[in-house]
Order: C-alpha cells, then sequence, then structure tokens
C-alpha cells in the first residue's frame, strides 16, 4: 500500500485537465457516448476506459491519439471497451515510437489480442497489456502514479487513483538572497532540491530556502460499482472525482441488484472523501439530457460542488494553493 509520496523534482505548475469523451452508461445515445475520460498532464494523455464514440470526441476536441501513454480499463463490460479497437486502429496513420500501455481486470489481454487477431489490424508499435492482479500502484510516470482499487460489480472491476508527487515547498527569494545566492541557474537548481554554493563559499541546502512539500493533484475514477464506504477511503481528498451516478434515487433499490449506484450514492461517497469537485458519468439511457437535473440536483442536495459531466466538456484540475 503506497503511503508517502516522494517530493517531485520537476519543475511547476503543470497543466492538468480532464475531457470527458463519453458521458453515457449501457447504451450510446445521439448526443452522448459511452463511458471514457481524458486526462491531459502537460501534453501527455492517459484514457480511462474506451466505450463506444471515444475515438469520435477525440476528433472533435483535436486531441492527439499518438499522446496516449496509458489506457486504464475499469471492467470489460461493453459499454466501456468497445471504443478501444477502433482507436488502435488509428495506429495505422500516425508514427508512435513509445509503446502504449493497457491496463485492466483479468481478460483485457484476450479481448485486446482477439480483437487484433480477428480484424487483422496492422499495428506498427509495441502494446504492452498488464492485468491487475492484485489492487494497488499498476503504473508510475514521471512525478505521478496510478493506483488501482477493487469495485462491487458484476465482474471483476477497478477504480483509479491517479495522484502526483509532493510538490517542493514554497520557494523563499529573500532568505536565498541573504544567504548570497547569485540569482540565475543556482536559484532554479535549489527549487529543484539541489544543495548549492553561495558566493562566499559556503553551502546552502535546499530546506533552508523551501517552505514544506505541498500536495500534487488528485483524480479519481470510479465507475461500475455498488456504493459501499471504502470507496471514499480510496478517494480520499480527490481534487476531482468522476463516479458513476447512474440513478435517482428512487431506483436505488435496483441499482443495488444491478451492481451500480445512484447520483446520491456518488454525492455522499464525495462528501465523505472530501473531494473538492464531483462529475457524474455513466447515466442511465433512461435519463434525456432535462431528465438529468434531477441527478444533479439529488446530488448536490448532499454534495454542493457537484456537476453532470456531458461529452467533450473539460475540466481544468488546479493546485490548492
Ligand atoms: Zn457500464
Ligand atoms: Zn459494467
Amino acid at each position: 500500500m503506497w503511503t508517502q509520496s516522494p517530493v517531485s523534482t520537476i519543475l511547476y505548475p503543470m497543466n492538468l485537465e480532464a475531457f470527458i469523451l463519453g458521458s453515457g452508461g449501457m447504451m450510446p445515445l445521439p448526443n452522448r457516448h459511452l463511458t471514457s475520460v481524458l486526462l491531459r498532464r502537460e501534453g501527455e494523455l492517459f484514457l480511462f476506459d474506451g466505450g463506444e464514440g471515444t475515438q469520435v470526441s477525440l476528433r472533435k476536441l483535436n486531441l492527439r491519439w499518438k499522446k496516449i501513454s496509458v489506457i486504464f480499463i475499469s471492467h470489460t463490460h461493453a459499454d466501456h471497451v468497445t471504443g478501444i479497437p477502433g482507436l488502435l486502429m488509428l495506429s495505422s496513420q500516425v508514427d508512435r515510437d513509445d509503446p502504449l500501455y493497457i491496463i485492466g481486470p483479468p481478460r483485457i489481454a484476450e479481448y485486446i489480442e482477439t480483437s487484433r487477431r480477428v480484424l487483422d489490424m496492422y499495428i506498427n508499435y509495441e502494446i504492452v497489456i498488464q492485468e491487475i492482479t492484485e489492487p494497488g500502484i499498476v503504473y508510475q510516470g514521471e512525478g505521478f502514479h496510478v493506483r488501482a482499487f477493487s469495485l462491487r460489480h458484476t465482474k471483476p472491476c477497478f477504480g483509479y487513483v491517479f495522484e502526483e508527487d509532493q510538490r517542493p515547498g514554497e520557494f523563499h527569494p529573500e532568505t536565498v538572497q541573504a544567504l548570497g545566492v547569485v540569482r540565475g541557474p543556482l536559484w532554479a537548481k535549489l527549487q529543484a532540491g539541489e544543495t548549492v554554493l553561495a558566493a562566499d563559499g559556503s553551502e546552502v541546502r535546499p530546506d533552508q530556502v523551501l517552505g514544506p512539500p505541498r500536495s500534487g493533484r488528485k483524480f479519481s475514477f470510479v465507475t461500475d460499482t455498488l456504493a459501499f464506504p471504502a470507496i471514499a477511503e480510496e478517494v480520499a481528498g480527490s481534487d476531482f472525482l468522476v463516479c458513476e451516478g447512474m440513478f435517482e434515487r428512487e431506483l436505488e433499490e435496483s441499482a443495488r441488484e444491478k451492481k451500480h449506484m445512484t447520483a446520491e450514492q456518488a454525492a455522499r461517497i464525495a462528501a465523505a472523501a472530501g473531494v473538492k469537485k464531483l462529475a457524474l458519468i455513466h447515466y442511465s439511457p433512461r435519463y434525456t439530457e432535462y431528465n438529468l437535473k434531477q441527478l444533479l440536483q439529488e446530488a448536490q442536495a448532499i454534495f454542493p460542488e457537484t456537476v453532470l459531466s456531458r461529452d467533450r466538456a473539460v475540466f481544468p484540475i488546479e493546485y490548492v494553493d
């Protein structure tokens, strides 16, 4: 279990944004593709599920497929993975040097490999598929990691938490000046955590000129599950939580039987987890765009910082300080 993040040496700030590529569950609607969320961190892309229509939204948003480093899959139900083969076929039109990682539940490799074989896909780059055998960190990038945790659905299903490393503390220029370090590259080194020499030859350590480390940002993706208390612990403190809000309160019993949750239950999780913002996703096709307002109202009554995700909506994820 991951407890302590290292302090990143990357120079901040970096942009972090979530793009909703598809907000629907079960069945696509004319204005609602199936579940897919894309996270962009300073030009690098990470995809969370790829339901039908994912590729259409990517095109409309002018996001470059080539920049997707990792695809995280919650589970192998059609409304979460049928957009993937089309995405992989896009590769015949672009050059790509880096491998593509696909991380998901058992049988995701079988699904990808069968699609490749049966559809005679010409793929000119490496695909690395990693099936999750137990919850924990499943991907480690530069300055962040992604952790998977178990959900409770009708088949193995995982939620994901994308968490940045801690950032260096606030830089105090007046202290640096007082210690006699010449302004310029040495300042950048101190900010990046290196010890430097002052003009008089004495050593100046980063901890002398930086405040305590500051937290990075946290994004969580939870869909297709019963509501249960441990979800809130897993996503605690997220800056942005994208969570299934499939049904209205009145259908809670039926949601539980189908191993799904209501918008209100998503809001309870967000409140218990102390997240900054919640976006509902994976709506039942029974709700028209207008009907979705009811889901929103029920959720906002519990957690006011709730929004409805809509196809191609963009959510910037900001630093707290
Ligand atoms: Zn689903
Ligand atoms: Zn499902």
